[in-house]
């Protein structure tokens, strides 16, 4: 008990005897963590404590303390590690959007969603048994890269992922789908929820004031929109995905800055 007050605060040495309490009282091997501050950083210890029995006589306690600082500090550089690489699996490294994979692996299970949700034969009802898809693309992006530069390029795909990332809900899943053109799963919304989501995207870019958009056509920098809507069984994916495509071709050839749902 002296070593133990001596080496760890009040706190920790309440907590001991908590359960030193314990062990003796359930007859029983109890074991916990214990941390103590030395210079800048932090010694964690697993303590052991059991209490010894003979013939139901309580003799003595043993009390084993193990240091487990290395063990801690590589399990949290191997969890610091996983983050990392499923960062790396699922995003695109350059706007930290989602990437292809991801999207390809979400459209999935929100199409298996909403089949498995009509199949306990529930209509598509305000919000829950429906989604969106959007797609949209950067208009005449390739005269920006032209006039300002493939690197201003990179940072006006970085912008716009940050802009539309935060006019969206976060439970909108916004993905990298190709150099310059990009899909967002709208999960769990109505077809009227989709249709403001697109135009929430196409006037926030539009409103947006990007470096040099006064060299685009029109003087301003805009994207093109293209969205379906998925709220029956039994669809598939490519579909859904050449339906918003389809329309967002339609967006394009009809003038560029809009919507086509
Ligand atoms: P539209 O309005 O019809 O979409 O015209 P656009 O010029 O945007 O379309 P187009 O498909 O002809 O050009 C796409 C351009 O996107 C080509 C390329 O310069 C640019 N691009 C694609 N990926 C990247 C990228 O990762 N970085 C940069 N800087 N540019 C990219
Ligand atoms: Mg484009
Ligand atoms: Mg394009």
């Amino acid at each position: 008990m002296t070593v133990i007050k001596r080496n760890f605060s009040d706190f920790d040495t309440a907590k001991f005897m908590r359960f030193l309490n314990e062990a003796v009282r359930k007859q029983e091997k109890v074991s916990f963590e214990m941390t103590r501050p030395v210079n800048e950083s932090v010694v964690h210890y697993l303590v052991e404590i059991t209490p010894i029995y003979i013939r139901g006589d309580h003799i003595g306690t043993i009390v084993l303390k193990k240091d487990i600082t290395e063990h801690k500090m590589n399990l949290e550089k191997v969890m610091q590690l996983n983050r990392q690489l499923h960062g790396l699996a699922t995003r695109d490294g350059l706007t930290q959007a989602y990437n292809r994979y991801f999207f390809d692996e979400r459209l999935q299970q929100e199409i298996d969603l909403v089949n498995r949700l009509q199949a306990y034969g529930r209509k598509p009802d305000k919000s829950i048994n429906n989604f969106g898809l959007i797609m949209f693309d950067i208009d005449h992006f390739k005269i920006y890269n032209d006039t300002n530069g493939h690197l201003a390029g990179d940072e006006l795909l970085q912008t716009i992922v940050s802009i539309v990332k935060d006019a969206l809900y976060p439970t909108d899943v916004l993905c990298r789908y190709g150099g310059e053109e990009f899909a967002v799963i709208c999960r769990q919304t109505p077809e009227k929820g989709i249709r403001v989501a697109a135009e929430k995207i196409r006037k926030t870019v539009e409103n947006y004031n990007f470096k040099f958009q006064d060299k685009q056509p029109g003087g301003n920098l805009t994207v093109s929109i293209g969205a379906a809507y998925c709220s029956t069984a039994n669809m598939q994916k490519d579909d859904l995905i050449k339906k918003a495509d389809n329309n967002l071709y339609l967006a394009k050839n009809s003038g560029r800055n809009r919507v086509v749902f």
